[in-house]
């Protein structure tokens, strides 16, 4: 059992009897001190002699019996150091006093010494002994005393001499070391017995001596071709303590160069090669048997003296090596110590396992832990690329140009552009054909981007239809070049499921000097200038500038002022003259929006009306322009000619659900008849969703007016609304007239669309009539009803009255007479 195991077991021995005794139970009857046998112990040497020390320990064992152990009273007689006879008797006197009136069982000796002294003493008389540690015979000590027996010291050098020369067979010389002494006469006695019965023909000499340093100049000499045999214990010099054997080797070993040998097992692993060794321990477990059997009422005289007492067959590993003896070459059942641990070895591999086990654990963890890291590093990794790229385009995303705009990552040394590009009318596409569809255009957008990748640019998917493109570069001059890249690089249609499709986007530029990047500058300006683009169609880019910034700044301020315009019906409505072209007469007005700002002055109606649309407000001022304009009708209501009433529409009031229901509100109020109202409405309506403007365009229809398309040839180039009875006019944009006289293409697309409204018996409307030669030109190709400022510009909405009365057949003033 190993000595942790030991430990261990007596550690939970000894929690089992606190537990036992804390439950009020008695680990063991204990008996009575008084009634336990009471046994006097006379050592001959001192403590830590460990030939006696292993006896006694021997004797403690009391073979594991715990009930009836006797008490052992363990008295010292230290005659290695006093070995004078008045010691003795000072030894006596001491017993004598100290143990008066105290009755012994047992006396138990160990060594020679201490026999000798407890068959002299009175107060011991007739107490059984059991001895220990005798050399030769004990008898002669004991004589006729009765009632003792005992163990005889087994000094047996020769097992161990014939194995010594036979481990060392070019050995030349035999060296005893023994002491001047009584044990010494015996040893030297034993080993010229031993010789004889071996009959060796080696050299042999006998080294007697009182004090180890006598001999200690000899030790030096002695080589690997002597051995010598150190037995006994002596002194280093004469009245010092006397070394132990142990120490004795110790001693001789460190100063020779020859394999040393003894016959006590407590040399081994102090110097000593091994050999048959004498055991303290066994010696004093076999005298505690023959005790046990003297208490237990035997008579010392029916125990024979034990001569045969246990040898152990030790040897030291290391002196094994030193002298280049085999294991193998050993006797059966050597036990070798101080072996280097080896795996072979069951208590060895245990601990060995069980380190192993740890060290693996520790390793499983630490392998874990760096595992971990890395798993952890490569989620993160993943979670910053998935947080800052973008699934459908693969492309980086927002969050991706924020953390390089902001750490810097592009301004050494160079000029940055950045082009926030958004696509056109993406919502109609996603609309028309599908969010997939939609995706899928994305895609192919992003791919034809990748074209203006090079090393130093980069691309971003910036937000759902809007990319932003980075680049360096050396000189800003190089921006027109890069702006003009982007243009075309949209300009080829696109292939997308079968489908042939124009995509166009608009583009803001702006640059940032060498270490001037300002992220929220970039992209501010960037976003300003991408809606200026915004306004003019097609693929057009907008360089940002301190106009568009002042632009911007006035499109603010206007968004700012505007809802309180409208709520306040500081727009005014003006109206321009619908002529019919043959007569000349006045087929209707076109209401428009004026708005004078307090501070601005007149400010154009399509940057209000944007305004309008940005804030929010649109909704009220169309309502608010209807009911203006109805309002302001009334007195052209009475005239014989009839004209009608144009008012303009937004596209997002028609996606409003109860726009129809708003409108029939006002003419009611306004007592205004739906089919003197025509409500003029951009291509533009059909960008959304068609179902819901054709139900509102069909709501309306029902009230009973009438629907022109606004602009017509500019916006969205389906035309199937035309013929689905959705509106009644068209109003030709007048861009298709500013270049009519010089241009065929634009002829011919006046005629085309005049003679497509004749089929579909829709009445037509040319606006920006100038010139004499455009009205002449238009007459000809059939335009009947036209609009422009060859008849009159926008005035306010009475200023078309006569206020002469004359011309009662009409009502109204001659439109030439408004001409500035
Ligand atoms: P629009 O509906 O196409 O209106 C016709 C525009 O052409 C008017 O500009 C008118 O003054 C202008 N115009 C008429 N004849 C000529 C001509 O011979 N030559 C030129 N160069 N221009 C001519 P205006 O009043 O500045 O309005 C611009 C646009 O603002 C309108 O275009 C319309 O889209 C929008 N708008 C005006 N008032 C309203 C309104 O009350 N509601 C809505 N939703 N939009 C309005
Ligand atoms: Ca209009
Ligand atoms: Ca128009």
């Amino acid at each position: 059992m190993s000595a942790a195991w030991r430990y261990c077991l007596l550690a939970c021995l000894l929690c089992l009897s606190q537990l036992a005794q804390a439950a009020g139970v008695p680990a063991v009857r204990m008996q009575p001190a008084r009634d336990l046998p009471q046994v006097l112990v006379l050592m001959s040497y001192h403590y830590g002699y460990s030939w006696e020390d292993r006896i006694l320990e021997g004797f403690e064992e009391w073979g594991g019996i715990t009930a009836g152990r006797p008490v052992l009273h363990v008295e010292w007689m230290d005659t290695k150091r006093h070995r004078g006879l008045e010691q003795r008797a000072r030894f006596a006197a001491y017993l004598t006093e100290k143990y008066a009136g105290q009755h012994f069982d047992l006396v138990m000796t160990a060594d020679d010494n201490a026999l000798e002294f407890a068959l002299q003493q009175e107060m011991l008389a007739g107490i059984p002994i059991v001895f220990g540690g005798i050399n030769g015979d004990p008898r002669q000590i004991i004589g006729t005393r009765s009632g003792v027996t005992g163990v005889a010291e087994r000094f047996d050098l020769v097992r161990t001499l014939r194995l010594a020369l036979a481990l060392h067979p070019e050995v030349k010389r035999l060296v005893f070391m023994t002491t001047a002494d009584e044990s010494g006469v015996g040893t030297r006695q034993h080993l010229s017995d031993a010789l004889a019965r071996l009959g060796t023909g080696v050299q042999v000499e006998h080294w007697v001596t009182r004090r180890l340093a006598e001999v200690e100049g000899r030790l030096a000499a002695l080589g690997p071709d002597a051995l010598l045999f150190a037995l006994g214990s002596l002194p280093l010099e004469d009245g010092g303590r006397p070394f132990s054997p142990e120490e004795l080797v110790a001693y001789v070993h460190a100063r020779s160069n020859c394999p040393v040998y003894s016959d006590l097992d407590a040399t081994v692993g102090r110097g000593a090669l091994g050999g048959y060794m004498n055991s303290g321990l066994e010696n004093g477990r076999l005298m505690a048997r023959m005790a046990q059997h003297v208490l237990a009422g035997q008579r010392p005289e029916e125990i024979p003296i034990v001569y045969e007492t246990p040898l152990a067959l030790l040897f030291d590993y290391r002196e094994l090596r030193r002298f280049g003896i085999a294991e193998r070459d050993l006797p059966r059942g050597s036990q070798v110590l101080n072996r280097p641990p080896s795996i072979f070895d069951p208590e060895y591999r245990h601990a060995l396992l069980g380190f192993s086990g740890v060290i693996a654990l520790l390793l499983l963890v630490l392998a874990g832990v760096v595992l971990r890291g890395r798993l952890l590093a490569s989620r993160q990794a993943a979670l910053h690329h998935q947080a800052t790229h973008d699934d459908l385009t693969r492309l980086p995303n927002r969050a991706w140009l924020n953390e390089q705009l902001q750490q810097g990552k592009w301004g050494s040394g160079c000029t940055l552009a950045l082009v926030m590009m958004d696509l056109n009318r993406f919502q109609l596409i996603n609309d028309t054909y599908g969010h997939s569809f939609g995706d899928e255009v994305l895609t192919s957008v992003a791919d034809r981007l990748a074209g203006l990748l090079d090393g130093r640019t980069e691309l971003v998917r910036f937000s759902g239809d809007s990319f932003v493109v980075l680049r360096r570069l050396e000189d800003p001059l190089e921006l027109g070049d890069f702006c003009e890249q982007c243009e075309r690089i949209l300009a080829e249609p696109f292939q997308v499921s079968g489908h042939r499709l124009s995509v166009s986007a608009a583009f803001g530029a702006t640059l940032a000097g060498p270490d001037e990047i300002d992220r929220d500058r970039l992209l501010r300006e960037a976003d300003t200038a991408m809606h200026e683009a915004k306004r003019e169609r097609g693929n057009h880019v907008v360089v940002f500038d301190r106009d568009i910034h002042e632009r911007a700044l006035r499109q603010f301020r206007l968004e700012a002022w505007l809802p309180n315009a409208v709520a306040r019906g500081e727009i005014q409505v003006y109206f321009q003259p619908i002529v019919e072209a043959g007569s000349g007469g006045i087929a209707g007005f076109e209401a428009l929006a004026r708005w004078q700002h307090p501070e601005l002055g007149w400010v154009p109606p399509p940057e209000f009306i944007r305004a309008a649309i940005e804030s929010g407000c649109i909704r009220e001022l169309t309502l608010g322009m209807l009911r203006a304009a109805c309002r302001a009708f009334q007195p052209y209501l009475e005239v014989v000619s009839r004209p009608y009433l144009g008012v303009n529409v937004s596209v997002s009031d028609i996606y409003a659900e109860d726009f129809p229901g708003r409108v029939a509100a006002i003419l009611a109020e306004e007592r205004m008849p739906p089919e003197r109202l025509v409500l003029e409405v951009t291509e533009d309506m059909l960008l959304g969703d068609v179902g819901n403007a054709t139900l509102v365009l069909g709501r309306l229809r029902e009230l009973g007016l009438r629907i022109a398309i606004d602009d017509f040839g500019t916006g969205y180039s389906s035309m199937s609304y035309l013929s689905s009875f959705m509106v009644n006019i068209i109003k030709i944009d007048q861009s298709f007239v500013r270049n009519l006289t010089t241009s065929a293409s634009d002829q011919k697309i006046v005629r085309a669309i005049v003679s497509m409204a004749a089929d579909l018996e829709l009445s037509v409307v040319t606006e920006g009539v100038e010139t004499p030669g455009q009205l002449e030109l238009l007459r000809q190709l059939g335009c009947r009803l036209l609009q422009g400022y060859i008849y009159g510009r926008p005035q306010p909405a009475g200023s078309w009255l006569r206020e002469d009365g004359l011309n009662r057949e009409t009502g109204i003033r001659p439109c030439a007479d408004s001409r500035p």
